[in-house]
């Protein structure tokens, strides 16, 4: 009698479940997902990483700056690599599916491909970046910047909420804070940058879709408006007579709101006012308020915010007041590589999945490659489009689906040539 034993597929939906929950129960606080760079906790899940890795038939190491790199060689050894990356740090009482659906994925297709015995013509690098949040530190995306070779050197000297430095945790952690820039890889031999996420967004659900193709990661400019008004006695000083810099604040934010409702391709925010010094019975003399202006589109969002710019200057004329609007961040959009959407595409339809696009509101490492190398992203459908948030949930039908997707993207020989 002879029996004959299915081996289970590592791209399996449920086998990526499994594993997501076991990252998901390291953590800094045992009532929640809390795993900030460079934590004990971090340094739990990326050696749980680098035994999944070498599990996986890589040569696994750890860089300066504490990201977790695993290496499935080409049919050439030495030749050039496809990245497959995303982050295993995570926000504060966190989802446990944001960044870590990525680097498992990366993981699960290099164990296909080492199972079936298969090398490709290009190298694998699975990568698990140390710091994508930014919670613990003022800097973000310095895992994914440090590869790329943008790392800033006075990143080393930020400081967490404990005062400890991001190079003493770098040195807890067990990497090299001083052999930092030798972190940046090759990237003349490096052919793409892929990168599976959960959307963190409503578009895939509201559509009934398990997955999408991100066109671009939007640009955001950020920044502050001031508006200086004149304070007076909310008693004595009558309607006709006042320079309320509250009320044309007001007035402003609206227009902002109006401003972008006008353009589908552009979102604004006010996310944050302040009347320093108010009080109930002072007509504000000073408002500072936050804008936040986003777009896969560099020439929509600059538009968008010059059109501000302009109404902000018409309400402060006839409000008797002034306005200035300072930006303090200014990013431009990521545009995903054509060629790599074109065989995402491919490798949808072979699946019977329509290659539905979109754009990301939300940031990604991928950005750190931005004008470097092509950038693909695939995004997960994520129930509700809640993310940073225990509730946060995608299904292992879904996840097993984009892992298909990965697989049959890297089997397309055209798909980076
Ligand atoms: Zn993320």
């Amino acid at each position: 009698m002879s029996t004959t034993i299915e081996r289970i597929s590592a791209i399996d939906g449920n086998a990526l479940a499994v594993r997501i929950d076991e990252l998901a129960r390291l953590s800094d606080d045992p009532a929640c997902l809390t795993r900030l760079t460079l934590s004990p906790s971090h340094k739990k899940a990326a050696s749980l990483v680098v035994e999944w890795m070498q599990e996986a038939g890589m040569q696994v190491r750890l860089d300066a700056a504490g990201n977790v790199i695993g290496r499935y060689e080409a049919q050439k050894p030495g030749a050039a690599k496809v990245i497959i990356a995303s982050h295993i740090d995570t926000v504060r009482n966190a989802g446990r599916f944001d960044g870590n659906l990525g680097v498992i994925t990366g993981i699960a297709v290099v164990d296909e491909l080492n199972q079936q015995g298969k090398r490709l013509p290009f190298a694998i690098e699975v990568i698990a970046f140390s710091d994508e949040e930014g919670v613990r530190f003022a800097s973000t995306l310095s895992g994914s910047r440090a590869i790329a070779g943008v790392f800033e050197a006075s990143c080393l000297d930020d400081t967490d909420a404990d005062g400890v430095s991001r190079r003493q945790a770098l040195r807890d952690f067990g990497a090299d804070p001083s052999k930092i820039e030798d972190a940046a890889c090759n990237l003349v031999n490096t052919l793409a940058y892929l990168e599976v996420h959960i959307e963190q967004g409503p578009m895939l659900e509201a559509r009934n879709l398990p997955l999408g193709i991100v066109t671009a990661i939007n640009g955001a400019t950020r920044g502050e408006v001031v508006v200086k008004g004149e304070a007076g006695h909310s008693g004595t000083l009558p309607m006709s007579m006042r320079r309320d810099a509250m009320t044309a604040a007001a007035e402003m934010i609206l227009a902002i709101e109006a401003r972008a409702r006008r353009d589908a391709d552009v979102v604004a925010t006010v996310g944050r006012v302040e009347i320093p010094n108010g009080a109930v019975n002072i007509v504000p003399g000073l408002v500072k308020f936050s804008l936040d202006v986003r777009s896969s589109s560099d020439v929509a969002r600059n538009r968008a915010v010059t059109d501000i710019e302009a109404d902000l200057a018409k309400i402060a004329m006839a409000r008797r007041v002034s306005a200035q609007f300072t930006a303090s961040y200014d990013m431009p959009a990521t545009i995903c590589d054509a060629a790599i959407v074109g065989a995402m595409s491919r490798a949808f339809a072979q699946n019977g999945r329509e290659p539905f696009m979109l754009g990301s509101g939300a940031g990604h490492d991928g950005m750190s490659f931005r004008g470097r190398i092509p950038v693909g992203m695939i995004f997960v459908r994520c129930r509700g489009g809640v993310s940073h948030n225990p509730a946060e949930y995608a299904s292992p039908a879904d996840m097993g689906a984009a892992a298909r997707v990965l697989f049959d993207l890297l089997l397309d020989s055209g798909a980076f040539a």
